[in-house]
């Protein structure tokens, strides 16, 4: 354990504390520590506030992941410093709220990538440690936890504790994955990937049904880097599961004959503007229009019918930032869902063992369907097993669902899903908190490896006695765990 550096002052805000999926916030206090320092005097002001404290990211959880209504924020997004890198062995030392973003930007000019990605560009180092987030190629690499190399993690107790694969094991497969629940990461290290150039080589291929999909990606998944689906969840009978998939490969060393240009970020950047007059960033306006059922139902019709096309084609050459964050290519998209209170969208994704998928998977779109909530999005991945206590992935798949929540039918919503809920349970899934809105009590109970729920409540206990740390999801999910 190292010794605590001295205190400073911390900036904090009166501000309104949002899931992503918007759907909930509350008004609180937020700590912004900008240094080691700062961030242990926060802790330390947090304590005195007397009341539960709760851990945020960038605020890329879809739920509420890191909303704490019953106390204060700590928000690491203001420590965001790269302290150093090894171009010799690849490996990354950041502070907590460095960005997905930040990182590439800094790496791939430098012939690296992260080894793990999410769809989005936006959270940071410390949020997808606690997450545990996985990447369109989990089926080959892992989750980033595999990529960790060590952290330093403040303990409730105003504690450093540094923990690696070495050190603190226990804890280091408990606090990846553990949701902030544990401790606060303060500083990590990472390993990335030497790449050879700035664009990757996608094939796409058009699935008729779910079946297909899944032959494919089964057919080519010791072949590929990445493999991700996506799903035209209208529809329905012969073509259920339709849609689309990607697969990339890094280009071999030699192959690129100008790396340099196509790892500098001039080359990665995507245009601000679409046709050079539109700005991106004003597209969620129009996107409006469509934001209903009719709307999806013809966008993922035409979006069908143009990966047909595309699939007749010639493998194309996509650059990372393209190919990673596609999601993010539209700002602010998730606006067009609405921007009044109790609008939004929530993402459900269910994780099924390989043998229990296509069936359970295919009969979540039929029952969809017939309650009148088809997803408006649906994203198709493979995953492997990880050695991390809170896991969620196994050797099977998951299917991230995309929902539009309204006022109106928020209850029947949330009723639909309690219905998938127990139907992924009974055929052996698990869930992902970063995604989730509407798991309950009892569901965790049901969907870890055995021991591990025993093992992360018990770490819980030794390292937070009195439950200083806390999230909305720990109240809503984990009451009466013990
Ligand atoms: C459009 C979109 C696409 C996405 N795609 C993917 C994807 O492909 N794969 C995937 O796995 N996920 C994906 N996600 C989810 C996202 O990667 C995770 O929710 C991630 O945790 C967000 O990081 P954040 O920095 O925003 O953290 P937040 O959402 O702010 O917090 C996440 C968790 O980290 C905890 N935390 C925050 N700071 C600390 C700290 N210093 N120490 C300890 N705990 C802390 C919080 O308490 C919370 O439990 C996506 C999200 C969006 C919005």
């Amino acid at each position: 354990m190292g010794a605590a550096p001295k205190s400073a002052h911390p900036a904090r805000a009166f501000r309104y504390v949002e899931a992503w999926g918007m759907t909930v916030g509350a008004y609180g206090d937020v700590f912004l520590p900008r240094s080691r320092a700062e961030l242990v005097a926060a802790l330390q002001l947090a304590r005195e506030d007397g009341r539960p404290l709760g851990l945020r990211g960038t605020g890329n959880s879809y739920g509420d992941a890191s909303m704490n209504s019953r106390g204060p924020v700590l928000d690491i997004s203001q420590m965001r410093r790269i302290l150093d890198f090894d171009p010799e062995t690849g490996i990354v030392e950041v502070e907590p709220g460095v960005t997905v973003r930040q990182l590439w930007r800094f790496l791939l000019p430098r012939g690296f990538w992260p080894k793990v990605v999410s769809g989005t560009s936006h959270p940071s180092m410390a949020g997808i440690a606690a997450m545990n987030i996985h990447g369109k190629n989990n089926f080959a690499v892992g989750t980033v936890g595999d990529a960790i190399v060590d952290f330093d993690l403040l303990l409730p107790n105003g504690e450093f504790l540094t923990c690696s694969r070495e050190e603190n094991a226990d804890i280091f497969h408990a606090a990846i994955g553990g949701f902030g629940m544990l401790g606060i990461f303060a500083r990590l290290r990472l390993g990335t990937k030497k790449v050879y150039s700035g664009i990757l080589e996608v094939h796409a291929f058009a699935n008729h049904n779910l079946a297909e999909m899944m032959e494919y990606f089964e057919e080519h998944r010791a072949t590929s880097d990445y493999l991700v689906g996506w799903v035209d969840c209208f529809a329905s009978g012969d073509s259920l599961g339709r849609g689309q998939i990607h697969r990339a490969h890094y280009l071999p060393e030699g192959r690129d004959p100008d790396p340099d240009t196509t790892c500098s970020l001039a080359y990665q950047d995507v245009k601000p503007n679409l046709f050079g007059i539109i700005p991106k960033s004003e597209l969620w306006r129009p996107m409006r229009l469509i934001n209903n059922d009719l709307g999806f139902r013809l966008l993922n019709f035409a979006k069908f019918q143009q990966s047909r096309i595309e699939a007749m084609g010639d493998p194309v050459l996509w650059t990372h930032n393209e190919f990673a964050f596609l999601l993010d290519y539209i700002p602010n998209w998730k606006w067009s869902y609405g921007r009044r209170p109790g609008r939004g969208l929530i993402q459900f994704q269910p994780f099924l063992p390989k043998e229990s998928a296509y069936d359970t998977y295919c009969e979540i779109l039929r029952r969809s369907q017939r309650a009148g909530f088809v997803p408006y999005l649906g994203v198709f991945k493979r995953h492997r097993p990880d050695p991390f206590l809170l896991t969620y992935a196994q050797d099977g798949w998951s299917f991230a669902l995309d929902f539009k929540v309204t006022p109106s039918n928020k209850e029947r919503l949330w009723r639909h899903c309690g219905e998938l809920v127990e139907l992924v349970l009974d055929a052996g899934g698990r869930f992902y908190f970063a995604k989730d809105l509407v798991l309950g009590p009892g569901v965790v109970e049901r969907m870890y490896p055995e021991g591990h729920l025993e093992r992360f409540l018990e770490l819980k206990e030794r390292l937070d006695p009195d439950e200083f740390l806390q999230t909305d999801l720990w109240r809503r999910v984990f009451a009466g765990v013990r």
